[in-house]
């Protein structure tokens, strides 16, 4: 198995891998062999994975797509992938994404962008792009990835894979290169939702190590994400938010959405009318927090800790301002000049205060209709994206398009809850019956194993 993946990694021209190493995977799969010839095999031993470079490995590069990070090599390997390879897993590479998770569609790569398997004069999304890309062009059978306000959801909707955000806190964020820590969480992205439930077993569960991470008290507890795959849909009540399907949401990923609720129905669920009031701020409020965050995650890249130092400087001052002005990409310097200036004193109550209180806002919108005995519906529908993915370069310079776009992802993590991306048809006409659509499930806190059972009766 891993030789018929790195064959195909190395025949592949889509940028999705960022680092390969024949040797050290083979040496994995023989592990693997020896484990399953003394008979104490898991379900997942011997079979491939693929990390988002976001994940830090030991023995492999981790760079988060960037230049600041070109050479680094991590002590250690972040909690995800120790447990995923504490199962057998053999690791087959690192895979490409925006630089430290920032962006849509993986063109904020320092190592150029990835490009999408169905039609590679489109984005495969971002950030998780390599990810996506990965499992669609059948790469690498399972990979990870991460979510901060999307990015696991939309390359899997761009490139018509399966993927999974986990509701926040139930994935370790150890090891995971932090841009926006109250949102950020990884997540698995695999082609079925079967595969997804076998692979998120694996990874979740309460670590020490990560301080946001949720303890068995809080629901933190191990759980077997296949066991409801194989229930029926009877009596499912979808909630379907009137304004993910207002203004801007192009004709043909509505009618692919509208497609995937009827074949719901015919499963025997319901539709129910609902409104998320509050949507249309989740774009504001996030692109302050999460910048905000960024903005002091990233303070630790100072030339002295991490990777890249820039030449030729004077004095230490200089050699930061050189170190950072070169190691970081414009989105990544855009967001750290945004995330100072909103908490700054004096603009801190004005920008950032505000945003946590609409915060609170857009995850009662959801509390309202998802929670307690006055609950409409069992989980929320729509689309994952206003539009199938778009041609590469064609908003690059362009980041409000890019922030504009991710409208119907950012509200699901702002709020914290689990939020899933299926695949629904493609779009029409000549250039877009080739790019996929997908599908967004979200549900309540702790309720991935019903999305997964919903994804898997549809698929
Ligand atoms: N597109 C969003 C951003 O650029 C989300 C990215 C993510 O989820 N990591 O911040």
């Amino acid at each position: 198995l891993a030789t018929h993946y790195l064959d195909r990694i190395e025949a592949s021209d889509l940028n999705a891998f960022l680092h390969v190493d024949r040797q050290l995977t083979l040496a994995q799969a023989a592990d693997a062999d020896a484990r399953i010839a003394a008979g104490n095999a898991h379900a997942l031993t011997g079979v491939p994975v693929a990390h988002k470079d976001i994940f830090v490995t030991r023995g492999w590069r981790s760079t988060a797509g960037s230049k600041m990070l070109v050479d680094y090599v991590s002590p250690f390997d972040a909690t995800v992938v120790e447990k995923l390879h504490a199962t057998g897993m053999v690791h087959l590479g690192k895979l490409n994404c925006d630089e430290f998770a920032m962006g849509s569609s993986n063109e904020n790569s320092a190592f150029g962008a990835v490009k999408n398997p169905w039609d590679t004069s489109a984005v495969p999304g971002g950030s998780s792009g390599g990810s996506a890309a990965a499992i669609a062009a059948r790469l690498a059978p399972a990979v990870t990835g991460t979510d901060t306000g999307g990015s696991i959801r939309q390359p899997a909707s761009f490139c018509g894979i399966t993927g999974i955000k986990p509701t926040y806190g139930r994935v370790s964020r150890f090891g995971m290169i932090a841009f926006a820590s109250s949102l950020d969480q990884g997540g698995p992205m695999a082609q079925t939702a079967e595969d997804c439930a076998l692979l998120l077993s694996a990874m979740a569960g309460y670590d020490e190590r990560d301080s946001t991470s949720l303890t068995p008290e809080q629901g933190g507890v191990h759980e077997d994400f296949s066991r409801n795959l194989n229930e029926p849909l009877d009596g499912l009540r979808i909630g379907v938010p009137k304004e993910y399907f207002g203004e801007g949401l192009s004709a043909d990923v509505e009618s692919a959405v509208r497609a995937a609720l009827d074949q719901f129905v015919k499963l025997g669920a319901t539709l129910v009318d609902i409104s998320l009031p509050n949507t249309a701020l989740s774009i504001p409020a996030y692109y302050m927090i999460a910048p905000a965050e960024a903005s002091s995650n990233l303070s630790r890249f100072d030339g002295v800790r991490y990777g890249f130092r820039a030449e030729g400087y004077k004095d230490l001052q200089d050699m930061y301002r050189k170190t950072r002005a070169q190691g970081f990409g414009p989105e990544v310097q855009r967001r750290i000049m945004v995330g100072t200036y909103v908490l700054c004193h004096g603009y801190y109550d004005a920008y950032y205060v505000k945003a946590q209180k609409i915060r609170r806002l857009i995850a009662d919108d959801f509390a309202k209709v998802l929670s307690g005995p006055d609950a409409v519906c069992d989980v929320i529908m729509g689309p994952v994206a206003p539009t199938v993915a778009w041609d590469l370069g064609s908003k690059a310079d362009d980041p409000v398009a890019n922030y504009l776009a991710d409208i119907f992802t950012l509200s699901t993590s702002l709020a914290g809850l689990p939020g899933m991306s299926i695949p629904a048809g493609f779009g029409q006409g000549d250039k877009n019956a080739s790019r996929p659509v997908g599908l967004q499930i979200i549900g309540n806190y702790f309720a991935e194993a019903k999305l997964l059972n919903i994804a898997h009766q549809f698929q």
